[in-house]
């Protein structure tokens, strides 16, 4: 199916027009049929020459710009109405700037009431504006559905796979199947039983229609009515969307190229898709600005739209979004920087995203992965050093700490996530121990070294006769002495405030290897010479560490 949306001036005979091709009348409201006025989208549709066409008919009011851009916004031909008795018009100028900010380049200009007037005139005024258009005149039906294929056949094919991002123009309730909503399905496939995303809200496509008829399965380029359960029918409106879960990223700010002729207005409205949106205008550079918008959006980059100026009645700019997460413009500069960003109409992605993020945003996913990241090779070169740097000043600050927690390594380095420090890490030289970083060999301050030395000294006469607490104190070895010196491999902890040397796990087990096993705790007491302070945990740690087996009765063999 094709879609072709209608331009043009109030009363210069649209709707008429999509009448006579296609036998319906796309005017829908009371109001419309009694005012002869299109005040909204009107929707029609037909087949020639094999082609489904679908017709959106905007209205040419003035006061209904806004309807009018909803309905062309998601849709990428246009025939354009001007009525030769009147010729060029405000509002046939106003949807022409519409057109040229939303880049609708498929355009075929249909001449109507030649029977009221000379069309060269008008003929000439279309010439001018649209250079390589077909311009047909309205009494020839038969070239105008000719035009209208070899229009649509020029339409550059949608991707059936893409993610879905369907502009909502209308909803309604159905008796008896509930939340019915209606849009131009741009790119993607829709099916039934599929879930998609309402805002926060999860719905279910229970069914589908296209063209008057049920389908199972609805695909790009189309016009389609989606039945949804999960949302009332006043929970969702013209400007929301239905998407694929998890694809899109709601953004209040995106920064922008802009094509003005003139110096924007602070406020004005963003038209893009069928949504129209307030936004506070920030202009940075000739070319660029930054848009706060009163409520979140599924922006992508690339994604093309208009500011509009509903108080001036005119188009004010065609805008395409840039970025949709920009960085903040806190110090000095960093307008002016971002301002030349933009004047080159690209943004650098971020320096680590996630991938589906990336994807979200609107960005090719390529460069260097870490895991579920993308991360830039240059900018992860630096926050290797800089970690490198910051666990070294950790390190000088706190002399008897294991290393820098990884948390507060994550922060001071900027990561999104503790888990890409461990990839930051790999060929630093640094080390990852029980959650924290560390240079290797990494050695105790002096003063506790000294003081451990002292233990060793102790200790290499009686290897199991570990120091009371006492004697710890007064060598100023206390609980956090103690866990580094355990830590930097130099003593063994056997129970709280017990500590042994390095090796004694391997001397024990080589006395216990001559007795006879098994043996009791009080036999290994003795053959160690110490206390049953010392022998009960140590003997616990070597069960521990599977050196020995304690049996039912309490007795111990070596393993
Ligand atoms: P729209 O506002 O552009 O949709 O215009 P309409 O289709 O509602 O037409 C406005 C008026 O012009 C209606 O009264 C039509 O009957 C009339 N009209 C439309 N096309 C022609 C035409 O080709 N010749 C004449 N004489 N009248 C026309
Ligand atoms: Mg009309």
């Amino acid at each position: 199916m094709h879609v072709v949306a209608t331009a043009g001036h109030v009363d210069h005979g649209k709707s008429t027009l999509v009448h006579r091709l296609t036998g319906m009348w796309p005017d829908r409201l009371a109001e419309e049929q009694r005012r002869g006025l299109t005040i909204d989208l009107g929707f029609a549709w037909t087949t020639f020459h094999g082609r489904d066409i679908a017709f959106v008919d905007v209205p040419g009011h003035e006061r209904f710009v806004g309807n009018m851009l909803a309905g062309v916004g998601p849709v990428a031909a246009v025939m354009f109405v001007v009525a030769a008795n009147e010729g060029w018009m405000p509002q046939s100028e106003e949807h022409f700037a519409a057109l040229q900010a939303l880049g609708v380049t498929h355009t075929l200009v249909v001449i109507t009431k030649a029977d009221l007037a000379d069309p060269g005139p008008a003929v000439a005024q279309v010439r001018e504006r649209f250079p390589g258009a077909p311009v047909v005149s309205a009494t020839d039906p038969e070239r105008v559905r000719a035009e209208l294929v070899a229009l649509v056949d020029a339409l550059p094919a949608p991707d059936p796979d893409a993610d879905v991002r369907l502009w909502v123009d209308r909803s309604f309730t159905v008796r008896g199947a509930g939340t019915v909503v209606t849009g131009t399905l741009a790119a993607g496939t829709i099916r039934v039983g599929d879930e998609l995303e309402c805002g926060d809200r999860r719905v279910t496509v229970r069914g589908l229609q296209s063209l008057g008829e049920d389908h199972r399965m609805v695909t790009a380029v189309a016009r389609v009515a989606v039945n949804v359960r999960g949302v009332d029918r006043h929970e969702i409106a013209r400007g929301d969307t239905l998407r694929t879960p998890g694809a899109w990223l709601d953004t209040s700010e995106v920064d922008v190229a802009v094509r003005a002729e003139d110096t924007l207005p602070r406020q004005l409205m963003l038209h893009i898709g069928s949504a129209g949106v307030p936004v506070h205008v920030r202009p940075l550079g000739e070319v660029g600005a930054r848009l706060r918008l009163a409520r979140p959006l599924p922006l992508r980059i690339g994604d093309i739209g208009v500011l509009r100026d509903p108080g001036g009645h005119r188009i004010a700019a065609g805008i395409e979004v840039l970025d949709v997460r920009p960085v903040a413009l806190r110090r000095r500069g960093d307008a002016r920087a971002r301002a030349e960003q933009l004047a080159t109409g690209r943004v650098a992605p971020p320096v680590c995203a996630r991938t589906d993020e990336l994807r979200a945003m609107g960005f090719p996913v390529e460069g260097n992965q870490v895991g579920e990241w993308v991360v830039d090779t240059r900018w992860w070169a630096q926050q290797r050093e800089a970690a490198v740097g910051a666990v070294d000043q950790w390190a000088a600050e706190h002399d008897i700490a294991a290393g820098m927690p990884l948390e507060a390594l994550r922060r001071e380095v900027g990561l999104p996530a503790v888990e890409l420090v461990a990839p930051l890490l790999a060929g630093s030289g640094l080390q990852i121990a029980d959650g924290r970083v560390c240079r290797p060999g990494a050695g105790l301050p002096q003063r506790v070294d000294q003081a451990v030395r002292a233990v060793e000294e102790r200790l290499a006469g009686e290897p199991f006769r570990a120091l009371e607490a006492a004697e710890l104190t007064e060598l100023g070895l206390g609980a956090k002495e103690l866990a580094a010196a355990v830590r930097a491999g130099r003593l063994t902890r056997v129970a709280d405030g017990v500590v042994l040397g390095a090796d004694v796990i391997e001397r024990a087990a080589e006395v216990l290897a001559k007795l006879p096993q098994p043996f009791t705790v009080a036999e290994a007491k003795r053959a160690w010479n110490t206390t049953r302070r010392v022998a009960v945990p140590l003997l616990e740690s070597l069960d521990t560490r599977r050196v020995t087996r304690r049996a039912e009765d309490g007795t111990r063999h070596l393993l």
